[in-house]
Parts: C-alpha cells; structure tokens; sequence
C-alpha cells in the first residue's frame, strides 16, 4: 500500500534497522545497548497515531499524531516509509533520521513491511532482527506487558507469525537474533553491532 522515495539517505552512514514481532523485548535489549554506547547510537524518532503507553514520552519514545496530521506528512512525502499495524500508522520520517547528532550511527525500529521500503532506498542500511524463542512465549511476554486487549493481542500474533515466516527468507536480514535469556542475547546483538559499524 505504500511507497518508498528511492534516493532518501540524510546520514552519511548506514543506519542499523532493527525489527522484531511486537512483544519480543527490543527496547529491553536497545536500552542497554544505549547505556552501553551513549555517542554511537542515535534512535529515529517514528511518528505513530497510536495512543502513548504509560511512561511513554511524546517526542522521544515517539510523535504521537493524529491520522489527519500523519497523512499530510505521507502527502508531503515526510517519509521514507512508513505503514498501518495494527489499526495505526507508523513512519520513519527523513526529519527524525537528520536529527540523529553528526556522527553518530541510526537506529531504526521498525517491522517488516518498513523493512521491505527501507530496502528499496539507497541507505545501505544493515538490518538485524530479533525473535521470540516461540509464538507461546510471545504471547506471554505481550500478556505480561499489560498494554493489549485481547484483540490487539490477537492482531499482534497473527502479525507476528507474517514476519517470523519473512524473516526466514534467505538474505532479508544480516543477522538474526533470538531473544530467550535477555544476557546472552544482549552480549550477541552487541557483539554484532559493534562488528558491523565498525
Ligand atoms: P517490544 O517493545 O519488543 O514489543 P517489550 O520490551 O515491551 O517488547 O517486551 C515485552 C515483555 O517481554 C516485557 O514485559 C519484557 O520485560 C519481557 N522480556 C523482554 N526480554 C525478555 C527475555 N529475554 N526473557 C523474558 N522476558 C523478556
Ligand atoms: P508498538 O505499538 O508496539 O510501539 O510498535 C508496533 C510495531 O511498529 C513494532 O514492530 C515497531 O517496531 C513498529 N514500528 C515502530 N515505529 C515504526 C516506524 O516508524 N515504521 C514502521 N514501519 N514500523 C514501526
């Protein structure tokens, strides 16, 4: 449904796309990694019209908008991609990937359909993905979590499967990480990152 500008890249430097099944544990990992690294890492800043969560901050956890203003921004062509997950719109905007300090290497979050836009640009981006042990473990670690209805749960399963199945296709990602004990999969993505933009 959507369409990526071709020729995007506002970094000097490939950026480092991250994506993962709703629920899988991305900011648990990408917080230590932060606190690890202070100046290696800048976090694109997406746009959403998803309601905040409880201790989210608007404009730095996201910009939370209206769909009228998220889809003025598509008209403008703010984006580099963006796309609906479960009932909202997410986006990477051109904007949040500039603000990220000189120097410094982007992190993007996002899912599956912004990674096939991403890679139809020229960001040269290097792409990681994380993934749950299993769908069971999912779905408890997004019931623990306390912030979906039953339907929103469902939605995010079902869309989880999708990606598990496209992340299992030959060459999507560079590295593949799974997170089942936070440590070892913590020193693994660290490991890898540091390697990669090195
Ligand atoms: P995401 O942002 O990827 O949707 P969260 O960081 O909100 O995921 O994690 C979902 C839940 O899973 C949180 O309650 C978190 O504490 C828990 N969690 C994260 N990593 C692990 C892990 N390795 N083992 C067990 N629980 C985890
Ligand atoms: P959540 O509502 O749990 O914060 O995010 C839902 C999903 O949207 C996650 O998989 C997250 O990585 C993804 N997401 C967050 N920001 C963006 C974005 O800018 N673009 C795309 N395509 N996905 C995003």
């Amino acid at each position: 449904m959507t369409s990526a500008p071709p020729n995007s890249n506002p970094t000097s430097k490939p950026p480092i796309v991250l994506s993962a099944p709703s629920g899988t544990g991305k900011p648990s990992l990408l917080t230590r990694l932060f606190a690890a690294h202070p100046q290696t890492f800048g976090f694109s800043i997406s746009h959403t019209t998803r309601q905040p969560r409880s201790g989210e901050t608007p404009g730095v956890d996201y910009h939370f908008v209206s769909p009228e203003t998220f889809e003025s921004l598509i008209a403008q062509g703010a984006f580099i991609e963006y796309t609906r997950f479960s009932g909202n719109y997410y986006g990477t905007s051109i904007e949040a990937v500039k603000a990220v300090a000189e120097g410094a290497r982007v992190r993007v979050d996002i899912e599956m359909e912004g990674v096939k836009q991403v890679k139809r640009t020229d960001l040269g981006a290097k792409y990681v993905f994380l993934k749950p042990p299993s769908l069971e473990e999912l779905r408890a670690r997004l019931e623990g979590r306390g912030t979906e209805t039953e339907e929103s749960l469902g939605r995010r399963l079902e869309r989880a499967r999708v990606e598990l199945e496209f992340a299992e296709v030959p060459g999507v990602h560079d590295k593949i990480i799974v997170n089942d004990d936070l440590d070892r999969a913590y020193e693994e993505l660290e490991g890898y990152i540091l390697g990669a933009i090195s």
